[in-house]
């Protein structure tokens, strides 16, 4: 047992996990440019007042995940790791006057999210999400756009199956009637609640909906729905949303007990997960339209909709489906040449080669230990290289073999060559993976 662990709820995110969690970041960024997203990064922590105000006090985010830090004794203040993005984002959108700016200001992040939540399989407590936000457009075509998006980018990504959740939860014009039903329904059945949702029923009834407890299914599968007491305007918005998205040919199911986690939300509320797994645990994504929130952080009205997708959930996903993280439709890593040689001793002409190959743009190692030539090639196959360059006696007269690893085939270059020739070699190597995959051309 080693003395020391990663916190309970983390976990080391070893080489394969990273690069298969780098190409799924890649993969959310590239994505986000093409949709018009622009790059933004708040800092990790804000004032709880920033969280408590955009999500909701009433909420289990707020309630029982918040990461809050130590404050120091001299400056008083409130400070918790960000559960979410869309606050901080929201937040550095009133700061820095982004309502001057043309609208909708389309921004994206993909970071780290904290939660102090009880850890289990899918529920971590330091996750990342690969977020939009598009601030200032009441759409609803905005609303189908990322919806769309998100649905491109779990193709993607190489998931399989997956079922979009759809919902409208109405906004401040209708939603008040709606809550005060759901709380005298719920009431009525008070003896079934339990501690948590009793404590929530006169406080925030929409989440007693949203709760987790499996033993209330049945009797929150019966409350009343509230689609069916949407208001003029909301039930256009929501209409319109849909034809949208029929129009684009996304595919998606109405289900009108999702109301999402988060007290901003209005109107459109989605839900992703893999086809077949409903449970709270297997949600790969989630957004929704949050006109309230500018507001409520101290901007002007300012209608606003976005998305967080779960990208630790993503790989879990994936890890259970055939084909792994291999099928993350992402640039392949560059190709890697090793630079190894016939005399072991000679680790500086080894070095040197590869130092002048990295300067020349290129992905280089060089075997640095002393083993024999045979040791330094199986090496180099193992740690996944894909050309080898070979040293050797023809080094005296200025040459050097270069060999394909995959291919098995070797030929003799001229070393004041290598650095073109290599590249070249690596292109068509590329140029070789798309075409097996032709689908990584388009999508
Ligand atoms: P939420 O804002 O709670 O809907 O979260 C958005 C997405 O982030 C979810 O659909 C999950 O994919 C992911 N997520 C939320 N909480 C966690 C967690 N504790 N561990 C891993 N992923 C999470």
């Amino acid at each position: 047992m080693p003395a020391f662990r990663a916190p309970r709820g983390t976990r080391d995110l070893l080489p394969q996990d990273q690069l298969a969690l780098g190409r799924l970041r890649a993969l959310g960024e590239e994505l986000a440019q093409r949709y018009g997203y622009h790059p933004i990064a708040t800092p990790l922590f804000e004032q709880v007042a920033v969280f408590e105000r955009g999500i909701g006090e009433v909420t289990d985010v707020i309630e029982k995940e918040l990461f809050l830090l130590a404050p120091r004794e001299e400056d008083g203040e409130r400070w918790a790791l960000r559960p979410e993005p869309t606050a901080g984002i929201v937040r550095a959108y009133v700061q820095h006057g982004m309502q001057t700016w043309p609208q909708p200001v389309k921004l994206t992040m993909t970071a780290e999210m904290f939660r102090y939540d009880r850890p289990q399989a899918g529920r971590y407590r330091s996750f990342w999400q690969f977020d939009v936000e598009a601030i200032g457009d009441p759409g609803p075509a905005v609303d189908a756009e990322i919806i769309e998006l998100a649905s491109r980018f779990y193709r993607r990504a190489g998931i399989k199956a997956f079922t979009i959740l759809l919902n409208s939860i109405g906004d401040a014009a209708c939603r008040p009637a709606y809550v005060a039903e759901l709380t005298a329904y719920y009431r009525e059945h008070v003896g079934e609640l339990p501690p948590l949702e009793r404590s929530r029923l006169e406080r925030n009834a929409l989440r007693i909906l949203d709760s987790k407890d499996e033993s209330i299914a049945a009797l929150n599968a019966a409350a009343p729905k509230v689609t069916d007491r949407l208001c003029d305007a909301c039930a256009a918005h929501f209409a319109a949303v849909r034809e949208h998205l029929d129009a684009l040919e996304v595919a998606y199911t109405l289900e009108p007990r999702l109301v999402r986690g988060l007290d901003y939300y209005t109107r459109t509320a989605f839900e992703i997960f893999p086809a077949g797994a409903m449970g709270q645990q297997s949600a790969l994504g989630g957004g929704g339209r949050y006109d309230g929130l500018v507001e409520l952080l101290g901007g002007r009205p300012t209608p606003g909709i976005g998305f967080g997708l779960g990208l630790d959930r993503v790989l879990l996903a994936l890890r259970e489906q055939e084909g792994g993280a291999g099928a993350i439709d992402a640039p392949e890593p560059t190709p890697v040449g090793v630079v190894v040689g016939s005399d072991p001793a000679d680790t500086v002409t080894r070095l040197r080669v590869a130092t002048d190959l990295r300067a020349a743009g290129l992905a280089a190692r060089a075997e640095l230990g002393q083993r024999k030539l045979g040791k330094q090639l199986e090496a180099a196959a193992r740690d996944g290289a894909h050309f080898a360059v070979i040293l050797g006696d023809e080094l005296a007269s200025g040459n050097v073999q270069l060999r394909d690893l995959e291919a098995g085939t070797q030929r003799a270059v001229a070393l004041a060559d290598l650095a073109r020739e290599l590249q070249r070699a690596s292109i068509s190597h590329r140029h070789g993976l798309a075409a097996d995959r032709p689908e990584a051309m388009s999508d």
